[in-house]
């Protein structure tokens, strides 16, 4: 009676675990995200002590982070989610010090914000999926996320080539590089994004109506939005992004 009952149960736990890679794959290509989520709006889960994205995207941070301490470099995340408020405030403080204190005018104060940062709403820090990195063991002053310090001669130099290198095998992909030829957001050496998450979110996102979702927010300069800005920012900052993440 005992073997006859394990022998079910065992026949039971082995057609689901025969099926089961197959029932993942296909959820994971049907997930549906929220304009919330895609908006930083929402509380996702987040995994991991000051890693901080969603649990995929987690466990292939941690499996590189191991691959490069062998080549005696600490991946360190200076940022990783970050939801809508955050960008918020990050946007109102840059908008503030760039027309209050550099008395530039609206819309110049707006596309010098965006040389770096995001129109809240549209950051792809809201995703979970998305990393600033340096390197841990590398002492260096000032700001960390300068281009020059992961160039020749840089602290970083290292973490860059080993990310050259060995990014893409774990899904990580830099969004934003070096080509002369994109528009959009500068060059950011320092910025990885997990494709198997975030191209699915971004394709998501850009089914929606992106310039409406913006207008919506009220955010400070916002009324200083044109229809023809919004629209070369969606072109240019959002989508002109290193082609494997599209
Ligand atoms: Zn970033």
């Amino acid at each position: 009676m005992q073997r006859r009952s394990f022998i079910l149960k065992s026949g039971i736990i082995g057609a689901a675990a025969l099926t089961a890679p197959h029932l993942i794959f296909a959820q994971d290509e049907e997930t549906e995200y929220s304009v919330y989520e895609l908006m930083g709006q929402a509380d996702i889960e987040l995994y991991g002590k000051d890693i901080n994205l969603r649990k995929e995207a987690y466990e292939a941070f941690k499996k590189m982070k191991v691959a490069a301490y062998s080549a005696g470099i600490d991946l360190k995340i200076v940022s990783s989610y970050r939801n809508f408020r955050r960008q918020e405030g990050i946007w109102e403080r840059k908008y503030i010090k760039y027309t209050d204190n550099q008395n530039l005018k609206p819309l110049d104060a707006i596309e010098k914000i965006i040389e770096y940062s995001t129109i809240p709403g549209t950051s792809r820090h809201h995703w979970g999926t998305d990393i600033d990195i340096i390197d841990g063991y590398q002492k260096t002053n000032g700001d960390v996320l300068v281009p020059s310090k992961f160039e020749e001669g840089g602290p970083f130099k290292e973490l860059k080539k080993w990310m050259d290198e060995n990014a893409n095998d774990f899904g990580f992909h830099l969004v934003y590089t070096n080509d002369k030829k994109r528009r959009g957001f500068k060059y950011e050496p320092w910025h990885y994004s997990y494709a198997p998450i975030s191209k699915p979110m971004l394709e998501q996102f850009r089914g929606k109506n992106i310039m409406r979702l913006i207008q919506e927010q009220e955010l400070l300069g916002s009324e200083h939005f044109t229809a023809g800005f919004l629209r070369s920012y969606i072109v240019n900052n959002i989508l002109d992004i290193n082609p494997d993440l599209l």
